[in-house]
């Protein structure tokens, strides 16, 4: 058996492409330009590659982008205050503090401080205690985008046929762990979340109709942990160095053993990251309807 490849990068494509039209409708119709603050404290070449990524693909959409960049000694009483200033800005709509913040600045009290309409990363309390009391409706909601970009692969493949599905999740992060788990659930998948203590992960792995993995672990899911036929998702995103010394990305999952045995499956690159990025865009376009009173557009 050969894995169906879910690709990510052009289903991402199709969001992006659905969301530039809303976006376009909305500016002509109701002159409203969505517009999205991207926060980075510091200059790790990660982020700022990330943050490069989230700014190209909001204004390749037609939003208004603020490009907010703050050297890596800003306080966080200062870094409080520029969330406060883009609450209160009605011409931003999406607010995204980039993460990992540095060393000094409390991330939990950013986050918090964070108006949960335009807290476009799903990260809030309050969008995740929505999300967790199955208060959350996928039309209007704002949910994390990576586990939000993972369900909508896993649709592509299972469409309607998530209810009573064996999932298992592995990891247990705030921003794509817990969330996916969430997600499933409200699907009525059966969720099994499994992290670093969790016994005999393997066997557990072998009875999922679907495997979401986002650990930071090169291949560590092993082709025969992974059911026949299964919908394999891989978050992981981890650099591999090869016999000839250099490096490629691979994800958690053994790529080339999980295709044989698995039903569908995503490859590292080219398969969640895309749509991260698209379901952040998606998000943005929600929070901007929501805040100025319009119906969401069905994405
Ligand atoms: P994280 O905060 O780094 O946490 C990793 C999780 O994996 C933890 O819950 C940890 O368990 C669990 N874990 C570690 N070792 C394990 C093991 N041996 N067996 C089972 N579970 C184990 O996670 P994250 O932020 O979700 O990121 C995970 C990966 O996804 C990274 O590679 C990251 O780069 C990637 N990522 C990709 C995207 C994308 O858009 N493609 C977005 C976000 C993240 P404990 O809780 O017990 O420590």
């Amino acid at each position: 058996m050969t894995a169906r490849i879910i690709d990510g990068k052009a289903i991402a494509a199709g969001l992006r492409a659905k969301v530039a039209a809303e976006a376009s409708r909305l500016s002509h119709r109701h002159r409203l330009v969505p517009g999205l603050a991207v926060v980075l404290v510091g200059a790790d070449p990660a982020s700022a590659t990330y943050v490069g990524a989230k700014n190209n693909a909001a204004q390749e959409v037609g939003f208004k982008v603020f490009d907010m960049r703050h050297s890596e000694t800003l306080s966080e009483a200062a870094l409080l205050a520029q969330v406060a200033v883009l609450n209160e800005n009605p011409a931003v709509h999406g607010i995204l503090v980039q993460m990992p913040l540095p060393a000094g600045i409390d991330a939990a009290k950013i986050i918090a401080a964070i108006d949960p309409m335009k807290d476009v990363d799903g990260l809030t309390p309050a969008n995740i205690g929505r999300l967790a009391i199955g208060e959350f409706d996928p039309r209007r909601g704002l949910v994390a985008c990576t586990p939000l970009g993972a369900l909508m692969l896993i649709k592509e493949v299972l469409a309607d046929t998530l209810a009573g599905k064996d999932a298992i999740v592995i990891g247990r992060s705030n921003q794509v762990g817990k969330p996916m788990a969430q997600l499933l659930l409200q699907e009525n998948c059966t969720v099994t979340i499994a992290h670093s203590k969790t016994r005999d992960l393997a066997s557990l792995c072998r009875r999922a109709d679907i495997l979401v993995s986002s650990v930071g672990r090169a291949e560590m899911v092993r082709g025969d942990w992974i059911k026949p036929g299964a919908v394999v998702i891989d978050v992981g995103v981890n650099r591999k160095t090869l016999s000839d010394g250099k490096t490629k990305l691979v994800g958690d999952v053994h790529y080339f053993e999980a295709m044989e045995i698995a039903g569908a499956i995503t490859p590292v690159p080219g398969g969640v990251g895309p749509m991260t990025i698209a379901c952040l865009m998606r998000n943005t376009l929600i929070a901007a309807c929501m805040q100025a009173g319009l119906p969401p557009p069905a994405l």
